[in-house]
């Protein structure tokens, strides 16, 4: 008996590598790479040392990554079926090369990064996983990627999505390149921006730290279709099928800007002081993210909020959105919108002055 289905997995392996390599109609199914059944998860706290990461007061990204990831690995430990690792477990510094030659020597078959993010002008907000860029391994990180947004937005975060990266950039994402050049599934995991409010809300006690590490590793045990030591079974639980050899457009990265983003001015209340505006914007890539405005003629902006109807895979949304801004009397404003794309790259009105009397 034993046998038998030990022949089965090998045979399913050998498939599976054959399906990735060669067979242009085979679907990305996650499972472990070796013949033994058991799936080898390698967690990695990001940053560390020196190396702190983002902060924010006594926040500090190395320190939170690291208490989010051994909740993972806690929580993975009641799963049969998963042998999970940890890159590090206290305050080491350790290099992207070291952490993916760990997880090349254990025979990860996903290694996951943990991060937190934050942003230049502490106005983003949200999560969003880093994903393999080619084939087959973009497939596997799209369908993890995809089932983790899921649990995240769902606890309350705003989902940015997938992201990739064809080539290390020095920044936080590069374990996700050198790893898949070396042929492993990697994911590096931002959960909110710690310099964001509403994500704050979520991420800024110890227990909710470990609350995030308990939801990445239900990703992970519905993702390979593991079973719990006492209750939840996800060993029939299906995933959307994906193509092994399918790259998504969409979540590839973009540099350029949205091409149009017009601001018009459509009602005003001069006992009140609000004007209300209209702004069309486009960009022909890639769904609109976010938008914000100032009226200091651009030095600085306000009320970042999510461009409605934004959905990470849909490559488009609406192109118009109506704001209504309470203006200060007897003083020229000076008014600009900005809208955002899918990877943060902004692109700014015209601007509109207006007096309340
Ligand atoms: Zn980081």
């Amino acid at each position: 008996m034993k046998s038998i289905k030990k022949r089965m997995l090998l045979l399913f392996s050998l498939v599976m590598v054959l399906a990735c390599s060669f067979s242009e109609s085979a679907y990305a199914t996650p499972g472990a790479a070796d013949t033994t059944g058991i799936v080898v998860v390698v967690i990695d706290p990001g940053h560390g040392g020196s190396d702190t990461g983002n902060k924010n007061g006594s926040l500090y990204e190395k320190n939170m990554a690291l208490v989010t990831a051994q909740a993972m690995y806690e929580e993975l430990l009641n799963y049969g079926g998963v042998l999970p690792y940890l890159t590090r477990t206290d305050d080491t510094e350790l290099s992207v090369e070291q952490r993916v030659e760990l997880a090349g020597y254990l025979h990860a078959d996903l290694l996951v990064s943990i991060h937190y993010s934050a942003s230049a002008e502490h106005q983003l907000h949200g999560v969003e996983a880093w994903i393999p860029s080619e084939a087959p391994c973009h497939a596997f990180g799209y369908q993890f990627g995809s089932l983790w947004n899921l649990h995240m937005g769902n606890y309350g975060f705003h989902m940015r999505g997938i992201k990739t990266r064809a080539f290390p950039d020095g920044g936080h994402q590069d374990i996700v390149p050198q790893a898949m050049a070396q042929g492993l599934v990697a994911v590096a995991l931002e959960h909110g921006f710690l310099d964001a409010a509403a994500d704050l809300a979520l991420e800024d006690t110890e227990e909710k730290m470990r609350a995030l590490g308990r939801l990445d590793a239900l990703a992970v045990a519905q993702y390979f279709g593991l079973k719990r030591n006492t209750g939840e079974d996800y060993r029939n639980m299906s995933l959307t099928e994906i193509p092994g050899w399918q790259v998504w457009k969409h979540p590839v990265e973009v540099s350029d800007a949205p091409e149009i983003c017009t601001l018009t001015e459509i009602g005003r209340n001069a006992a009140t002081g609000e004007v209300t505006f209209q702004l069309d914007a486009t960009d022909s890539n890639e769904a609109l993210q976010y938008f914000d405005y100032s009226i200091d003629g651009g030095k600085t902006f306000r009320n970042l909020s999510v461009w409605p109807g934004y959905a990470w895979e849909k490559a488009q949304n609406e192109p118009r959105v109506v704001f209504t801004v309470v203006l200060p009397r007897r003083r020229t404003a000076k008014v600009v919108a900005r809208v955002y794309n899918g990877y943060d790259v902004t692109t700014r009105s015209n601007e509109i002055s207006i007096r309340i009397r």
